[in-house]
Parts: C-alpha cells; structure tokens; sequence
C-alpha cells in the first residue's frame, strides 16, 4: 500500500535548536501526495456525520478545507488574534514558554453542529485543546480531532480526551 510517508521530511532544528520538524510542502507540492493524504484522511472518518470541518492557523487550512469540499460541507478557520473580520470568541492556552490565543467566528458553528476538528500536526495538543474548546463553546459537537501527523511521544491525544484521535502517520 501507498504511503504519504514520502513526501513528508524531517528538517533539523527549526523552528529551534533540537526540533525536528515535520515539513509537508513536499506533500503539498506534489498532486499524487496531496490526493494520497486526502484519501487517508477521509479514510479515517469512517463515513461518520459531520456538519462543519475546522482547521486552524496556518497548516490546517491546506487539508481542511479539501475534506471539508470532499464531505460537501463548509470549512471554518480558526485564527491568530485579529486576523478574524467579524465578531470573535477567542480562547488562551499554554506554551512551552508563555501563552497564545486563537480565534473562531462567532456565528461559524450552530449549536448541535457535528464538528470534525482538522490540523496537520498534533505535538503538545495545547492548539487542538483550545479549538475543541472555542468549539464547544459554540455548541458544537466534536466527531474526531483529525490530523496528518501524531508525534505520539508528546501525548497530545491525551489532552483530547474523550475525543476521538485519528491520524495517518504516528512517530
Ligand atoms: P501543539 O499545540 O500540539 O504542541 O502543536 C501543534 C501545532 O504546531 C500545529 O498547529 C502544527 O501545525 C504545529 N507543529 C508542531 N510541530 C510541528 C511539526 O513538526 N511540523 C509541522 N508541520 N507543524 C508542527
């Protein structure tokens, strides 16, 4: 079977000394990767209801929104402070060192909406954390945190919970 496993690489320390990061621009630069990925992430829906696809600031956006055309549902970013035109709820969380906040529209979701929340990666879990959270807090309802990548050493997925977790690749 086919893997995306190609078309991702490892660039040493960026964004900072002893990260390794996980670079997807190959994926993305290449039609057969980028159909590939989409396939896998459909495949782990699992054919289960979703009303709303979410995909955060910035690399959420490249396959949240071909899910969500995939589905024939809308796409909602979730973004950096001020980035967002109409009115916003916003939500703070925790980093490594210091705290970020992220933004969501807040007429994008109606309560009872059954949400799939999307972004390329899940590391510490904190951004998944708070888009869960800025959803719930619209009404919504979460199908499953959905991702190309797990980095399963940090255990993100625990700070999901009782979310459902899927991802394609787990390092
Ligand atoms: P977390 O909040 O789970 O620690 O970090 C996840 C966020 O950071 C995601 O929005 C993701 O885009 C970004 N991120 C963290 N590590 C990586 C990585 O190795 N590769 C990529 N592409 N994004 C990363």
């Amino acid at each position: 079977m086919k893997s995306i496993e190609p078309f991702i690489r490892d660039i040493n320390d960026f964004p900072k000394p002893g990260i390794v990061f996980k670079d997807l621009t190959p994926l993305l630069n290449s039609p057969e990767g980028t159909d590939l990925c989409l396939q896998e992430l459909l495949k782990q829906i699992d054919g289960a209801k979703v009303d709303k696809v979410v995909g955060m600031e910035a690399r959420g956006f490249f396959f949240g929104t071909l899910i969500a055309k995939a589905l024939g549902v809308g796409f909602i970013p979730v973004r950096k402070p001020g980035k967002l035109p109409y009115n916003t709820i916003s939500e703070t969380y925790a980093l490594e060192y210091g705290s970020d906040v992220l933004e969501i529209h807040e007429d994008a979701i109606s309560p009872g909406d059954r949400v799939l929340i999307h972004d390329d990666v899940l590391a510490t879990g904190g951004t998944a954390a708070a888009v869960c959270k800025l959803v719930e807090r619209l009404g919504g309802k979460i199908v499953q945190c959905n991702f190309i990548m797990e980095l399963e050493f940090l255990r993100g997925s625990e700070k999901l919970k009782p979310n459902h977790v899927a991802s394609v690749l787990k390092y």
